[in-house]
């Protein structure tokens, strides 16, 4: 494989560009918003300098990683010669129905079609396409140039061929596959999720606050982060539709989002992305105070 399409280029697509033009991939990176392609590579530019101050990369390194991507706002002819094609676009069921249904009929009929959603049914979005043996899932976990594990989830028509050459890959990513089956969430979410979404009802009953609740997660569990923090790290926007997926999926209430949760997505509070969630980040991500609606 030489060319790999990434689709969205958002939180998770353009660190998945990033990883795959690190490793030597052709990568062309399209979004439908020209804004969202430049952020991404201010981005991506970013990360490499922080890699090479590490000295985990040479800056020549950088250099040949950014001339790997190319960015592009038209999906139709950018994935023609794509080997690979990696869905990150928001996690609606909707729009990747509408995605994986153009990339069927631009892509060529031996291309890997992969979505990186964090919840929807790989089998669903297979059966929009004439390939459903060629669709599976690749979840990368954020942030994807620091995160090692990928899950590989089997559609239930993916065929074992397909599986082979996506778990080869991840490896030669220096990343670790995890083979699931595909059910709502898969399995990092079904478990992350419900945990973050107690974490959410804590607050609103004011068992706690925003920082206390956190740090008895940090210390008491020895997790690196608290879930009020993860969640504003991931996206309570894409938090929300994970639970609201899983709710439906499984048809239990033990997945309904609470309340506060929908709301602080309807006001557009959706964590670092939009600077405002349970922390505020105006003066750079580092640096978090409480915000001040969950101050006492
Ligand atoms: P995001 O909101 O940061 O970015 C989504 C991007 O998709 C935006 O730039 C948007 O312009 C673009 N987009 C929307 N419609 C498009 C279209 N038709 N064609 C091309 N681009 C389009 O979202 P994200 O957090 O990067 O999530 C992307 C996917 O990755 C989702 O399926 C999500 O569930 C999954 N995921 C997210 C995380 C996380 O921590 N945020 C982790 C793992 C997986």
């Amino acid at each position: 494989m030489e060319n790999i399409a990434v689709i969205g280029s958002g939180t998770m697509g353009n660190g998945i560009a990033h990883v795959f033009a690190q490793y030597g991939y052709n990568v062309i990176l399209i979004d439908i918003s020209d804004e969202a392609l430049k952020k991404a590579m201010a981005n991506i530019d970013r990360n490499l300098s922080r890699q090479v101050e590490k000295g985990t990369i040479s800056p020549e390194a950088k250099t040949r990683t950014l001339q790997n991507i190319t960015v592009s706002n038209d999906l139709k002819t950018s994935v023609k010669n794509a080997e690979l094609v990696v869905e990150a676009a928001t996690e609606n069921m909707d729009l990747k129905l509408k995605i994986f249904r153009d990339l069927d009929t631009y892509t060529t009929p031996s291309a890997i079609l992969a979505s990186n959603t964090s919840s929807i049914s790989i089998t669903k979005i297979s059966s929009v396409t004439n390939h459903p043996e060629n669709v599976i899932g690749m979840h990368f976990m954020n942030p994807v140039p620091l995160m090692k594990l990928v899950e590989v989830i089997r559609g239930k028509n993916t065929s074992d061929e397909v599986t082979h050459q996506v778990i080869t890959l991840v490896k030669k990513l220096d990343k670790v596959p995890v083979e699931v089956n595909d059910a709502p969430g898969f399995v990092a979410n079904r478990i992350l999720m419900p945990m973050i979404n107690e974490a959410i009802y804590t607050l609103h009953e004011q068992v706690s606050g925003v920082q206390e609740i956190d740090t008895v997660m940090k210390l008491g569990m020895s997790h690196p982060m608290g879930p009020l923090q993860l969640a504003d790290f991931i996206g309570l926007d894409v938090c929300l539709s994970i639970l609201n997926v899983l709710h439906e999926g499984f048809g239990t209430a033990k997945y309904a989002p609470c309340p506060l949760l929908i709301e602080m997505v309807q006001k557009g509070q959706h964590g670092i992305k939009s600077r405002s969630g349970f922390y505020d980040y105006q003066n750079g991500t580092k640096d978090l105070s409480v915000a001040s609606r969950f101050k006492k």
